[in-house]
């Protein structure tokens, strides 16, 4: 579809030089169909008009990609992707990835499934875990170049999920509104159990909203220590700060 929404989006990030073909617009279109379609029955997102998951779901969640170089990456996980932010978004934009969306919501991931099916995208999993368990899989225990979550829980806890999936040497980004500051230092204990080291904190401004936000770059050091993460639900009642 080559109407004014679709335009400015691929405008937006050919200024960022990822020029998007015919057929990845194809796809974008029928993700933002079917997530409106679904969100009538289900809830899904808040947002409700097309032009605001454009920009506040596809764009924010490629933004990812203009400070972690994709060409490098392999292998990615998306922690708490509810209906697939940033996950789906960066795997239509980069094809190669090989890609796992982790939710705790059943229904959510019902949604998943169907709209990897719709768009016909190979080497993506859609798994129905807490990420506390899953991250005792063998499979995706620090097996990950990259992981990231967007909106799911405060840094401290968010470490705890997350760094586990990913291998040493490769990275986890966080994605955060422009109110991060105090999590990231109410960070330190939790980066330093589970070996994580902070690299950098990447601004970033929505082109039309102008809202900022902030992606926590971080560094996996060493492989994840056997007592983390702990069982489903202590990080969150007992976050480590
Ligand atoms: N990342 C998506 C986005 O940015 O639109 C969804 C954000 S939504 C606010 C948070 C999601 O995290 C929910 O879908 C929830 O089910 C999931 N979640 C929260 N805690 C989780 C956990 N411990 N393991 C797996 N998923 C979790």
């Amino acid at each position: 579809m080559n109407d004014r929404i679709a335009a400015r989006f691929a405008e937006w990030l050919a200024e960022r030089r990822i020029e998007l073909n015919g057929a990845q617009l194809d796809r974008f279109e029928t993700y933002c169909r079917e997530l409106l379609a679904w969100n009538e029955k289900m809830n899904l997102t808040a947002i409700t008009e097309r032009e605001q998951v454009y920009e506040k779901h596809f764009y924010d969640s490629v933004s990812l990609s203009f400070f972690v170089p994709m060409e490098h990456i392999a292998r990615v996980a998306d922690i708490g992707t509810g209906a697939g932010f940033p996950g789906l978004p960066l795997k239509i934009v980069f094809p190669h990835l090989e890609l796992v969306l982790v939710d705790s919501l059943a229904k959510r991931v019902r949604f998943l499934e169907h709209v990897v099916e719709a768009l016909g995208l190979e080497g993506v999993e859609c798994r129905h875990a807490r990420a506390e368990d899953a991250a005792r899989d063998s499979f995706l225990r620090d097996g990950f170049d990259l992981v990231t979550a967007r909106a799911v829980a405060r840094l401290p806890l968010l470490n705890e999920l997350c760094l586990p999936f990913a291998a040493p040497g490769g990275r986890f980004v966080a994605m955060k509104g422009p109110d991060a500051e105090d999590e990231i230092r109410e960070s330190a204990r939790s980066l330093r159990e589970l070996g994580g080291e902070l690299v950098k904190v990447h601004r970033l401004v929505l082109p039309a909203e102008r809202a900022e936000r902030l992606l926590v770059e971080i560094r996996k050091t060493r492989p994840t220590p056997p007592a983390y993460p702990r069982k489903a639900g202590i990080p969150a009642k007992n976050p480590l700060i």
